[in-house]
């Protein structure tokens, strides 16, 4: 048992609702062409479908995302992707080390 178990399982939860609802969106994205295709819908119809079904996907995404982006380190409590000690400039992928102390993920402490 590490100290920061809690913490990364936590980290690890969040990261595989990311990939979960990137992966369910495909399949949702390949589902809907083809119910869409049998619907006997107007070309505004199926076009509005379309956009409300893509902006609940985008919408999903960003929610799990930023909670990634904005997770915070156990053990210093800053932001784990930003980049320098500062915190000014972040990365846009999810980071295997805090960007202020180092501590890398799954790490015990
Ligand atoms: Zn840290």
């Amino acid at each position: 048992m590490g100290l920061y178990d809690d913490e990364w399982r936590r980290l690890h939860q969040v990261r595989n609702r990311l990939i979960l609802w990137a992966g369910l969106g495909l399949l949702a994205l390949v589902a809907g062409v083809l119910w869409l295709d049998a619907q006997d819908w107007s070309g505004a119809e199926r076009m509005l479908t379309s956009v409300a079904g893509l902006a609940l996907w985008l919408a999903g995404l960003s929610y799990f995302y930023f909670q990634l982006m904005f997770y915070r380190c156990p053990r210093c409590k800053g932001l784990f992707a930003a980049r320098g000690k500062e915190g000014r400039g972040r990365s846009w992928l999810p980071r295997a080390r805090c960007g202020h102390c180092g501590l890398g993920t799954d790490s015990e402490g």
